[in-house]
């Protein structure tokens, strides 16, 4: 299977990389949507939340944990951010590749569309 961010995660597809360990890479978005946007994944593909169960709750919060302690590092601990997961057709995810989106650097709106 030929999935964009499995070869990001692999290093065959170039990315601006915030940062990497075993399980998990993240890396700024092509199109940022805020001064601060970049994504979290899992190396592992899973193809969206929906496809989780109970096995993948470490992964998950593995995700969460890293989320947030790069969003400290990218300055926005202070003044927060949001962390978001689109899902499926509905939720507009585009890339059917778990990832979770960390935006912040400017007051966001709320509700989205
Ligand atoms: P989704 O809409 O699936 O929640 O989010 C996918 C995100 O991936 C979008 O924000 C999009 O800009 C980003 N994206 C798509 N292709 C690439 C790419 O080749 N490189 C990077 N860095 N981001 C990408
Ligand atoms: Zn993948």
């Amino acid at each position: 299977m030929d999935c964009l961010f499995c070869n990001i995660a692999a290093g065959k597809i170039a990315s601006r990389k915030i940062y990497e360990d075993e399980e998990l890479f993240a890396f700024h978005d092509i199109n940022p949507q805020s001064p601060v946007h970049f994504l979290v994944i899992p190396k592992k593909h899973i193809a969206n939340l929906m496809e989780c169960n109970a096995e993948d709750a470490s992964l998950l919060g593995k995700m969460l944990d890293c989320a947030q302690r790069l969003a400290v590092q990218q300055g926005l601990g202070e003044r927060g951010c949001r962390f978001v997961i689109n899902c499926k057709s509905d939720g507009l995810q585009t890339i059917d590749h778990l990832h979770i989106h960390v935006l912040g650097g400017r007051k966001l709106k709320w509700p989205p569309g």
